[in-house]
């Protein structure tokens, strides 16, 4: 069964309760230096949820209550990402799942007319720096359908280029960035509604 949604808050060794099959992924990133991402973060933002796993969801970059955490999808996107997968769960669909991300670590950035503390897309050299670990996770998670939630996800997984799906054999479904669902109203917007369907019918075909 996936995981359910955990609370924000700092903890102290966020990986203890993941599966045994991503902890070799936190040995090998953890302190990873490869990109300028890796300075300064809270945590290393590797997983969440089972694995292996029916569907696994990937997500562009952990945000400040990620970063505190070391898990991703745990801020209000997240609790977008879970009401989608608990309403099919309540249409009596069963499948496990997990939560990974583009890139690791956050990418922080400063807004220029505020002032303040914000968090930036990743950039292509910082998605491609990665990858391995990206790449590992999926094999490591070797899920049935791969959920790609959000355009900047989209754009650097190249979908719909089918190399994902010829590579891994999988099915890859684009879902909305909850963060983007929020923008236009929420639980109570066409988008919400829209991907949740989405959701249900990629899962139902599984
Ligand atoms: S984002 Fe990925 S490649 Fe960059 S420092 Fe973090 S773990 Fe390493």
């Amino acid at each position: 069964m996936g995981s359910s949604l955990q609370s924000t808050q700092v903890t102290l060794n966020p990986y203890a309760e993941l599966p045994e099959v991503i902890q070799p992924i936190v040995k090998a990133w953890k302190g990873c230096q490869d990109c300028s991402l890796g300075q300064g973060v809270c945590n290393y933002v590797f997983y969440r949820g089972s694995a292996p796993c029916d569907v696994l969801f990937i997500g562009e970059a952990p945000g400040y209550d990620e970063d505190m955490c070391g898990l991703p999808f745990v801020g209000k996107s997240g609790t977008i990402l879970e009401s989608w997968i608990q309403l099919v769960k309540d249409e009596g669909l069963k499948f496990t799942y997990g939560v990974t991300n583009v890139v690791a670590c956050i990418p922080k950035a400063i807004n220029e007319e505020t002032g303040k503390k914000t968090v930036r897309a990743p950039s292509k050299e910082e998605a491609d720096a990665c990858k391995l670990r990206l790449l590992t996770t999926i094999t490591r998670a070797s899920p049935r359908l791969i959920c790609v939630v959000g355009k900047t996800a989209k754009k650097y997984l190249r979908i719909p280029a089918r190399g994902m799906e010829k590579e891994y054999n999988t099915p890859v479904l684009e879902l909305q960035h909850p963060a983007y669902v929020l923008r236009k109203g929420g639980r109570n917007s066409l988008e919400y509604k829209r991907n949740f369907l989405y959701l249900k019918e990629a899962i139902e075909n599984l």
